[in-house]
């Protein structure tokens, strides 16, 4: 086993267009849920990974003191020899939990940046402002933690070219060694969601949204930052190790209320919310977790989903390692299909998406489907 998540699924504040498994800190029982993620921890039959991933929520939405319980936990019970993440919020990225983190080992920081507008981080709800990015940033050079990912959004409300622009301007001033830049989606059970629903909300349509994914895509490639992954973009030394266990459809722990992991040819998400949990790991000290198993066909269905997301594509040797059979012949009619649509490239070692199989990509992954 490569790869451990651990969710935390607590925040300071509830963004407007979020749908991961999360709550409001405040009045929530955080120190019975540590408790209970240890014990799950502690349950886990493997200690040596290459990477961990703490997530949420927000990881940095805790107290000191509940940082370090996690922390020495994760110091005293595994060992990470590549990629140790934590997902932080810039205005919680203070020099106290800075140094924690840095004690304990964590590598790397993903920062939820998201836009360098005021305006638009209130729309979005967000906790933190322009200034509080810059002090962050600011903080984790002073500790020497420069291994940080700024992640960013596009397509938002009220979001013009020219704010893509400007956070292309703050790229190539502060530098990060890695970027994540995903489209707003609106997902179901959103404040986003409603307000579009009742017209309060209008969201640029597709030509916009292809508009500026072609402007990001060109403005990162200028500054110098490859892009590995639909939405991720940094030189091979600086891509996620972590995500690119998911991308590369490896096996991982997920622990945490909802977490979701893959081992064996099963993928199983975690009971939530959070009171259930923890009533879970206190009543049976293990948790319940919905299981899935998934068929061949479908462990290949989900090869090519996650594999064309990265630039590199779908490495034809490992197809066959794996399935004992070659990619060419599983999927020959498909492939010629988006072939002609020239939708993918095959270079003989990797099948891979081109630009425009990039735009289209829901249409070429869908191609793959055979068990439905
Ligand atoms: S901080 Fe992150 S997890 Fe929390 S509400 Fe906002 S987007 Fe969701």
């Amino acid at each position: 086993m490569k790869s451990l998540y651990i969710h935390i699924p607590f925040c300071n504040r509830i963004c407007t267009y979020c749908d991961f498994t999360k709550v409001l800190i405040k009045n929530q029982p955080v120190d019975e849920y540590i408790d209970a993620l240890i014990m799950e921890l502690e349950s886990l039959e493997h200690k040596n990974f290459e990477t961990i991933y703490v997530g949420g929520g927000t990881p940095t939405a805790l107290s000191p003191k509940q940082l370090e319980r996690l922390l020495s936990f994760i110091a005293e019970r595994f060992t990470v020899s590549t990629e140790y993440t934590f997902e932080a919020n810039p205005d919680e990225v203070t020099t106290e939990k800075l140094d924690l983190l840095k004690n304990y080992g964590v590598n790397r920081v993903s920062l939820g940046v998201q836009s360098f507008n005021d305006e638009i981080l209130k729309v979005l709800n967000r906790s933190h402002n322009f200034d509080d990015i810059f002090k962050s940033i600011n903080h984790l050079e002073k500790i020497g933690l420069t291994n940080y990912s700024m992640d960013l959004m596009y397509n938002l409300p009220g979001e013009t070219m020219n704010d893509i622009e400007t956070s292309l301007k703050y790229v190539e001033q502060l530098k990060p060694k890695h970027i994540s830049w995903y489209s707003l989606i609106i997902e179901p059970h959103t404040v986003f969601y409603n307000q579009i629903k009742k017209g309060a909300l209008k969201i640029a349509d597709d030509n916009v949204e292809a508009e500026k994914y072609e402007r990001v895509m060109e403005g990162l490639g200028e500054l110098g930052y490859p892009q590995y992954e639909i939405s991720n973009f940094a030189t091979s030394e600086f891509e996620s190790a972590h995500n690119k266990t998911y991308w590369l459809n490896e096996h991982y722990y997920g622990t945490g209320a909802g977490a979701h992991g893959y081992v064996g040819n099963q993928r199983y998400y975690n009971i939530k919310p959070v009171p259930h949990y923890i009533k879970s790991m206190n009543e049976n000290n293990t948790v319940v977790k919905e299981t899935i198993s998934l068929t061949e066909v479908e462990q290949i269905e989900e090869e090519m989903f996650l594999g064309l997301r990265m630039t590199e594509g779908v490495l034809k040797e490992r197809f066959k390692d794996r399935y004992g059979m070659s990619i060419d012949e599983y999927y020959k009619d498909e492939l010629n299909y988006l072939k002609d649509k020239k939708w993918i490239r095959d270079d003989g070692i990797n099948v891979s998406l081109t630009e425009g199989g990039r735009m289209v990509g829901n249409e070429v992954f869908m191609s793959f489907l055979k068990s439905t």
